[in-house]
């Protein structure tokens, strides 16, 4: 009876002693978790202060992103086959993957997502590009003239354009901004409190070296207005 008293509890001090060794090395885990988060967020800011504010300030912000056309139709298409669907998705891709390192959450959507609907957030775009013409070049960006929240929508539309055109050396093509553009369907569908854009990032014939080449400085240029101008935009009071 003795001895087996004794034995269980042995087991029980061994069972002790490896659970502290799970948490031990669970926390360990953790730590280098938030050091990997931490250090990929460092490179793009200017300092470990605010890396750790960007860190926890931005997770409770959300930016919805329309890839133009994707999982509906193609968009332009170039006389070789380019398709203007291709350009939007991967620019979109790599602007949700910029934002989310910078601790924002991003919804990648479709041209015609069932989320689109009553589609609440902190700043919307739709990411479009112009049609195959060679011997034009330029960016433009416009919003539903009668949105509820014109103030921030101009202001999201200021900071794009802004950063768009420092990022990327694109110049403002404000002369071919259409009634599509303004009349964008989405934004009659998002909710009526969301800032919302849509931004036609360059033409797929002049601009097409950039627009294909180098996707990152775009998605660079898109992330940083949107950055801009949810920075220079107070979080509602809780
Ligand atoms: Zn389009």
């Amino acid at each position: 009876m003795a001895k087996r008293r004794t034995s269980s509890a042995s087991r029980r001090s061994r069972g002790k002693k490896l659970l502290g060794q799970w948490l031990l090395a669970l926390l360990v885990l953790a730590g280098v978790f938030l050091l990997f988060q931490l250090g990929s967020r460092l490179s793009a800011s200017d300092g470990l202060w605010s890396a750790l504010e960007r860190m926890f300030s931005g997770g409770g912000r959300r930016i919805g992103l329309v890839a133009g056309h994707w999982q509906h139709d193609s968009g332009a298409v170039c006389p070789d086959g380019l398709e203007e669907v291709q350009i939007n998705y991967d620019v979109a891709q790599r602007t949700a993957v910029l934002l989310r390192r910078a601790g924002y959450s991003v919804d990648l959507l479709a041209e015609f997502d069932p989320k689109l609907e009553g589609y609440s957030a902190d700043a919307f775009l739709s990411i479009h590009t112009d049609s195959c013409v060679y011997d034009l070049s330029g960016f433009k960006i416009a919003r539903l003239p009668e949105s509820a929240v014109g103030e921030q929508a101009d202001r999201l539309v200021a900071a794009l354009y802004r950063e768009y055109a420092a990022v990327t050396g694109l110049q403002p093509h404000y002369d071919t901004i259409t009634f599509d553009m303004r009349e964008y369907h989405a934004f009659r569908e998002i909710s009526p409190t969301t800032p919302g854009a849509i931004i036609e990032i360059g033409f797929m014939g002049g601009d097409r070296e950039l627009l294909t080449r180098r996707p990152d400085i775009i998605a660079r240029g898109i992330a940083r207005g949107i950055i801009a101008f949810l920075e220079e935009t107070p979080t509602a009071a809780p």
